[in-house]
């Protein structure tokens, strides 16, 4: 049971596409395949010997139905269409389930998308489909017989990194030669220790060449050729070539252990006896301490070959190169100093060619080789990075609460932020009414001052009748006083028409006056204040009884705080020649005016009616009193 694999060239169109307008593709096939089968007159052997190179091969190496067939198809539609055909002619005539691939970028106009997908594509499908056949336990056999020419070398190539049998029939022979294998393997030693990098590059697919080269290792891989091979470069940017894809599927390290063998010019080295290099020949021979990247380097230029070291500046460099089975060939053991001075900083070149097969001599440490030798230095590395990585946890766990913290103090800060904006919006606007009533509040005592000077001037020429003829304007200020302090009043405008409640009625200040210098309403509030001289003074006084209920709310709250300023002056200071009958029958004349205005109202008003009603009474007893005393003086 056998897996084929063959790339499928065009040889089944039987020349170019003719393109004409009532042929396709699959007609002009089906034509050549037909005018074949005519030609061999039915033999399937011959026809199948003659339709095309492909199954030309698979006939010759017994093909049938037990095995199964790969095709590969190029990248386009006649490849595509033939590939096709030839898998159904397989199918049908040899009995082989055959199947198509197709492999992206495997054409003819582009050399650059031939190299950087179709050949990589190319080596990817097939170590793919040979693994995976393998795996089923199945012998791959590469048919190189026709297919499409530009791969052969590839397929060929291929076949003998994998150890894949190789078929191939001459286009004019009956003969099936088997490919003998070739002794070809990268150099597997210099692939392994970019191996690393390349797996990133694999995995990333497209990479910056500053990128890639700083996953190399060691001193000197940047130079290294091989990597023209195994990389393209393309306008800054790598990708794995098709030899890089091959190289990294083929030189994972063997497991095998190989000899050591030392070179007549190592032997002499004076480091040979010391530990350090003792203890690294120890190790030399295991691929996977070999592959330790802080152990290798190159210098290009200087060394076609590898160099080697353990751990330390100083340890000696070792020189060598690992042939075949795993054998490593040490042509050089030098100190530390001897490498910087004759090497590095020196004219010393070590090439390979210089150190003849013969010189070599196989060669065992007295230190037995140490197979943990490297594990216990794993061991230190992994434990310090254990350690490194619960410190890194303790840290991000710290990080992650003081980060929670934060949060809750950014969650309160931003909660109390909003309080405190609120605050200041609800102060700001405060702090805007209060400076609305500030500027109110000078204004209005501008007016008060305006509305005292004026009535101190209009009453200049007239006195109280008390004995001490007490000037006039005191009276109306002491009424305004009453309404401001005793009446909670502050309207300005009524305590205003209370400084100048007498001007009208008093004096020559017209109703227009106040008007013009203290606005309409402290001129109607005035004149609703006003009684008509022209009257008699009793009809003026039951008047005033009578118009009281009709006196509106303001008006009222002056008329109360001018009846409470004329019955304190009549207690305390009675005109000089009002007898007690005259003074109760004020009294009585002001309570019954207060009557007339009725009870409740404003709030200020039922102030100044308690006000009123107190003094009123005590008025009433100390006219009584003083009534008595004089009858009983009399
Ligand atoms: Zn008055």
């Amino acid at each position: 049971m056998s897996f084929y694999i063959c790339t499928a060239g065009t040889s089944l169109m039987g020349g170019p596409f003719k393109r004409d307008r009532f042929t396709t593709l699959q007609e002009q096939i089906a034509t050549k395949i037909a005018a074949d089968e005519d030609a061999t007159h039915g033999e399937i052997d011959a026809f199948l010997k003659k339709v095309s190179a492909e199954t030309n091969g698979l006939t010759r190496s017994d093909c049938g139905p037990s095995d199964e067939v790969l095709i590969l198809a190029s990248d386009t539609a006649d490849g595509q269409a033939c590939a096709k055909a030839l898998a159904d002619l397989i199918t049908a005539k040899l009995g082989a389930p055959a199947r198509v691939t197709a492999v992206g970028g495997l054409q003819v106009t582009s050399g650059e998308k031939f190299r950087q997908s179709g050949i990589r594509n190319l080596i990817r499908t097939v170590l793919r489909e040979t693994r995976n056949a393998r795996a089923h336990g199945e012998a791959v056999v590469l048919n190189v017989t026709g297919g499409f020419k530009g791969v052969v070398p590839y397929m060929t190539l291929l076949g003998m990194f994998e150890d894949v049998e190789i078929i191939y029939v001459y286009d004019f022979s009956d003969t099936l030669v088997r490919l003998p294998a070739l002794p070809v393997r990268f150099d597997a030693e210099r692939i392994a220790f970019a191996l690393p990098a390349l797996q990133v590059l694999n995995n990333a697919k497209i990479m910056a060449e500053a990128e890639f080269h700083a996953l190399l290792p060691g001193r000197g891989w940047n130079d290294d050729p091989i990597f023209a091979q195994l990389i393209e470069q393309d306008g800054g940017m790598v990708a794995l070539s098709g030899a890089g894809e091959l190289a990294l599927a083929g030189c994972a390290p063997s497991a095998k252990l190989g000899r050591l063998l030392l070179h007549r010019r190592a032997r002499q080295s004076t480091t040979l006896n010391e530990t350090h290099a003792q203890h690294a020949l120890g190790q030399i021979i295991y691929p996977h301490l070999r592959s330790i990247p802080h152990h290798c380097a190159r210098y290009a230029g200087k060394s076609d070959m590898l160099v080697w070291k353990e751990f330390g500046g100083l340890a000696p460099r070792i020189y060598y190169s690992v042939d075949g089975p795993g054998d490593v060939y040490v042509a050089e053991i030098l100190t530390h100093d001897e490498h910087e001075r004759e090497v590095v900083n020196g004219p010393r070149r070590i090439w390979r060619e210089d150190y003849a097969a013969d010189g070599f001599e196989e060669y065992r440490p007295p230190v037995p080789p140490v197979h943990d030798a490297y594990g216990e230095a794993l061991e230190a590395f992994l434990q310090h990075n254990d350690s490194d990585r619960s410190l890194l946890e303790k840290r991000l766990a710290t990080a992650e609460h003081e980060l929670e913290t934060l949060r809750e103090q950014h969650a309160k800060a931003k909660a109390s932020n909003n309080r405190l904006q609120r605050d200041l919006d609800e102060a700001n606007e405060r702090n805007g009414t209060l400076s609305g009533a500030l500027a109110e509040a000078e204004q209005a005592s501008g007016r008060l001052l305006a509305a005292a000077s004026f009535a101190a001037d209009a009453h200049r020429r007239q006195r109280r009748k008390d004995v001490d003829a007490t000037p006039y304007v005191n009276h109306v200020i002491e009424v305004a006083r009453i309404l401001a302090e005793e009446g909670g009043v502050t309207d300005s405008e009524v305590l205003c028409a209370a400084l100048l409640h007498d001007t009208i009625e008093d004096t020559t200040v017209a109703a227009q006056e106040l008007q013009r210098e203290f606005g309409k309403r402290v001129r109607h509030l005035v004149e609703g204040l006003t009684d008509d001289k022209a009257l008699p003074n009793d009809v003026r006084k039951r008047l005033q009884i009578e118009h009281a209920a009709g006196t509106p709310p303001d008006a009222r709250l002056i008329k109360l705080g001018d009846k409470i300023a004329n019955l304190r002056d009549i207690m305390r200071n009675p005109p000089a020649d009002w007898p007690i009958e005259r003074r109760r029958e004020y009294v009585s004349w002001a309570g019954a005016v207060v009557d007339g205005l009725g009870e409740g109202g404003t709030e200020c008003q039922s102030r100044l009616r308690a006000v009123f009603d107190r003094i009123h009474q005590a008025a009433l007893e100390r006219i009584d009193n003083q009534a008595d005393e004089v009858k009983a003086g009399g």
